[in-house]
């Protein structure tokens, strides 16, 4: 009888493991202790916050409270603290391309696995930075590979930022590099090529269902200032072709960036409906009329305008350093005319060594106060990106992602090129917390 009554017993045990197993950790409690908290939406700024943190996400913010006798803290009074970054225009999968020659010899020397690697060092950076949230505009040639980084970080394989993805874009034949090859030789291209309304929706639903979030469209190249001082442009898409596309991500509920920098290429995509309009060096008054009435974004990536433009220039391409003073007028009358503008850089064009938030006092320069750059980068990038439940304040419900930094952004905006406090959903990643 003992050996049964010890199977029996031991049963038991294995039984009681199993169920212990399957009951559900109860989520961690940490506090967050800031000297400061900028709330980008209201511009207040509390003193002595206390911020509960449950799990990944925020339970409580209080002000003026002293530290809780027992549990987690992480002490960070003599920092200010803003919720995690925002920048709505990156490519992961690019490493700086000021001149073709760069761009083509990451598309014709570097396999898609190694692009990828250098992948994961980008998404590292961008939460490094304080990006805690990213939309990524394309993978330039790289096939569906921003959908892996986006898995690998969501299963914690890689550290990296919340990620939205648009996978391969699209352009027409001839408009898109590489270019400029013999006829008799296939060369690769940085988007998905698509020609006529058919092969757009197609496209659509072709990169939907590879795990696209977002649909990226080309809609305008060839730049030249004219005789009146307005950029001009060549469209790609026929107004027929944005249409479709448009109306195909549309009716799969999924939003439309649209890469514009010039008069034909905005009108033709507000025209059509996109979300967002990338770059907008010139935007006609009307056109920006139309974006305020019909809640388009505009996401202007300065910094990259200017990174470019003196390599471009000296290759030839004055336009480049015209368009810079251009875009400086557009971005006054985009303010003035009340269109939403959310904080996007165009990082991977150029390199992601240098910090993206290199952006905000450029913004500054250009006409925004302190806290309508960081509100770009904070609760109006969760807005185009239709994450305001989840990021874009801290606040109750929402993910604990939180930066701090030593000093006050709102005096001196370039301080957010020093965070040195990043939390993603309620998990340190880089501290300088005592
Ligand atoms: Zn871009």
């Amino acid at each position: 009888m003992k050996p049964l009554a010890t199977f029996a017993a031991g049963l038991l045990l294995v039984l009681a493991a199993a169920a212990q197993e399957q009951t559900p950790k109860a989520p961690v409690t940490r506090y967050v202790r800031c000297g400061a908290l900028i709330q980008p939406e209201s511009g207040k700024v509390q003193r002595n916050v206390l911020i509960t943190i449950q799990g990944e996400r925020v339970k409580e913010v209080q002000e003026n409270l002293s530290a809780p006798a027992g549990g987690q803290i992480i002490d960070l009074s003599d920092h200010t603290c803003l919720p995690g970054l925002i920048d709505t225009h990156t490519h992961v999968l690019l490493q700086g391309d000021i001149t073709a020659a760069d761009y083509d010899e990451q598309l014709l020397k570097q396999s898609t696995a190694y692009r990828a690697i250098l992948g994961t060092r980008s998404v590292r950076r961008a939460l490094d930075y304080g990006f805690t949230t990213i939309r990524d505009l394309e993978t330039e040639g790289a096939g569906y590979a921003d959908v892996d980084l986006k898995k690998a970080i969501n299963s914690g394989v890689i550290p990296g930022p919340r990620m939205r993805v648009a996978t391969r874009a699209m352009d027409v034949t001839g408009a898109y590099p590489l270019t400029g090859y013999s006829p008799e030789v296939a060369v690769p291209h940085g988007v998905q090529v698509v020609d006529g309304p058919d092969e757009g929706r197609k496209a659509v639903r072709e990169q939907i269902s590879f795990g696209a979030d977002w649909i990226k469209v080309y809609s305008d190249r060839s730049y030249f200032v004219r005789q009146d001082g307005v950029l001009d442009d060549i469209p790609t898409f026929t107004l027929d072709e944005l249409r479709a596309i448009v109306d195909e991500a549309h009716r799969q509920h999924h939003k439309v960036a649209s890469h514009a920098m010039a008069l034909n290429g905005v009108h033709n995509s507000v025209e059509a409906g996109v979300d967002s309009i990338e770059h907008g060096n010139y935007i006609a008054e009307a056109d920006l009329k139309t974006m305020a009435q019909k809640g388009i974004f505009y996401v202007p990536t300065i910094y990259v305008g200017e990174y470019v433009a003196q390599g471009r220039a000296a290759a030839g391409a004055k336009v480049w350093l015209e368009m810079i003073k251009i875009h400086e007028d557009t971005f006054h009358r985009a303010l003035a005319a009340g269109v939403k503008i959310a904080f996007g850089t165009d990082v991977g064009g150029f390199d992601w060594g240098i910090d993206p938030a290199v952006e905000f006092p450029y913004m500054v320069k250009y006409g925004m106060t302190p806290i309508q750059a960081i509100r770009s980068a904070t609760s109006s990038a969760a807005d185009l990106l239709g994450m305001q439940n989840d990021v874009g304040s801290i606040a109750v419900d929402k993910y604990a992602d939180i930066v701090a930094v030593k000093g006050d952004p709102l005096a001196d905006i370039s301080l957010l090129q020093k965070i040195d406090f990043v939390m993603k959903g309620g998990e340190v990643h880089k501290s300088a917390a005592r």
